[in-house]
């Protein structure tokens, strides 16, 4: 840039980052301290990782792909029956005893012959920590409501957690084989989370079923293959497999042993891939049914064996043309993210969600409701130019794990009013380096939330 170096990293300073001329910077830093200069930035030839990481568009053989879905609701309404009886209907498998093999995920047949993959890990926490971890995996979230029971906190986040990640939600009412069922309670309920059945005059799919009974299980198949059709998922069945941690485990005769969600491609035995901080050759393939298979193709969840080490659930996956490429882009990922080291631990994640974004997302946990209600409302009043200040959690309660994991996920800033997080929460939050700022006088969150808008805040 021609610019004296004892500039650029007096800039650096005032941004709190501490580097001296043999200091790496990352990729972000660097483009913006170029502008803030003046200059126009060029990047260098990318490396063969990069080119890799971007080339979205879609090649080869592009074909519709079965859904993927994961089934969430509160506790006891029926995740864990519902997902059973519907591996019973299973028309491909046969016999439900001829899944010995159990791999987190697996693959339902309809009547007209279409698939569905369901993930079999019920539960936010694991939908949300995928998500923190950068992985979308899921097309559709199947919201359980209990038709006896109706909306219980876990619905809530249920719904909130599949509306950060901006999937689209079916609601099925379970246990309707019971006399104390009350339907349109619950569709009323759901109204006010902007679920709104068609009879309603909404758009969003209501199936009630049995999961005891077997009730309306194809309608609920139906439902989600309608619900896809909108989506219109497609990936490419040929061309190098990319796919999604959703399991991992140690076997000990076999050594690291995880389960792999196709995305994109198709992925061979033999292939040489990288995975998470690993990397290895594919050496056999299970499908979730316990068969050796040769092949696996999008949306298809299939175990397998020879990864050098164990990759976490919802680390990316991916194929390479070479031994010799996999080992390359494991030098590159290790490389780069050493120099990253540098200058992540100084970042604000105020700077970054103000610079990427355009909307800044918002988490509130408050002592009651009055005050929750209040910082709602007054950070719904907040204009400005640029950013949109949005709240996408606010309750009542202390901080939990979950409340750290989805900050982490949706990039968005914690408050706590008048509340402290728990144990866990503040363990959560120092690992994944989330801050929660605690506030008792509304004023001052809201003065908050005004800076981080601007992104006037000093970093921390
Ligand atoms: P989860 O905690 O959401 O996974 O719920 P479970 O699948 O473990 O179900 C909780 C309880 O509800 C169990 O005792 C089930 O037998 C019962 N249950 C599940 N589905 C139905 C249903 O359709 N009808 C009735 N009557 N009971 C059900």
């Amino acid at each position: 840039m021609a610019e004296k170096s004892s500039e650029i990293i007096k800039f650096l300073l005032n941004m709190k980052v501490i580097a001296t001329i043999n200091h790496n910077i990352d990729k972000d830093t660097a483009e913006y301290i170029v502008k803030e200069f003046g200059h126009k930035p060029v990047f260098d030839e990318q490396t063969s990782f990069e080119k890799i990481k971007v080339k979205e568009k879609l090649e080869g053989d592009v074909k519709t792909r079965p859904p993927v879905v994961t089934i969430m609701g509160h506790v006891d309404h029926g995740k864990t029956s519902l997902l059973d009886s519907l591996r019973d209907t299973n028309v491909v498998s046969g016999e439900h005893g001829g899944i010995t093999q159990h791999i987190g995920a697996y693959q339902v047949a309809t009547e007209n012959k279409r698939t569905i993959t369901f993930i079999d890990t019920p539960g936010h926490a694991a939908f949300t920590e995928m998500r923190a971890r950068g992985s979308k995996i899921t097309d559709i979230v199947v919201l359980v409501v209990a038709a006896d029971d109706g909306i219980k906190p876990q619905t809530v986040e249920a719904i909130k957690h599949a509306k950060a990640a901006k999937v689209p939600i079916i609601v099925a009412i379970n246990k309707c084989d019971l006399p104390e069922k009350n339907i349109s309670k619950i569709k009323n309920e759901m109204m006010q989370y902007e679920l709104i059945a068609e009879d309603l005059s909404g758009d969003t799919l209501f199936v009630e079923v049995s999961a005891l009974k077997k009730i309306n299980l194809d309608k609920l198949k139906e439902s989600i293959l309608l619900q896809s059709e909108i989506l219109d998922l497609k990936s490419s069945f040929t061309g190098q497999a990319r796919g999604v941690v959703i399991e991992s485990k140690i076997d000990k005769g076999k050594g690291p042993v995880s389960t792999i969600l196709i995305t994109n491609g198709k992925l061979k035995k033999g292939d040489f891939f990288v995975c998470g901080d690993t990397w290895g050759k594919i050496r056999a393939m299970i499908s979730y049914e316990g068969k050796n298979i040769e092949e696996a193709l999008p949306s298809t969840p299939v175990e397998i064996l020879g990864m050098n080490s164990s990759a976490f659930a919802g680390a990316e996956f991916m194929v390479t043309k070479s031994e010799d490429e996999a080992k390359e882009m494991m030098k590159y990922k290790k490389d780069n993210s050493d120099k990253n080291k540098i200058l992540a631990k100084d970042k604000t994640t105020l700077f970054d969600n103000v610079k990427e974004k355009d909307e800044l997302n918002i988490i509130i946990k408050s002592d009651v409701q009055g005050s929750s209600e209040a910082l709602k409302m007054s950070i719904n009043k907040i204009e400005h130019n640029e950013v949109e200040a949005k709240i996408i959690l606010s309750d009542i309660g202390m901080i939990n794990e979950t409340d750290v994991t989805l900050a982490k996920a949706s990039n968005a800033i914690l408050i706590g009013f008048n509340v402290k997080p728990n144990r866990e929460a503040k363990r959560l939050a120092e690992e994944q380096k989330i801050e929660i700022k605690y506030f008792n006088i509304i004023y001052e969150a809201i003065e908050y939330v005004e800076k981080s808008l601007s992104g006037l805040l000093e970093p921390d």
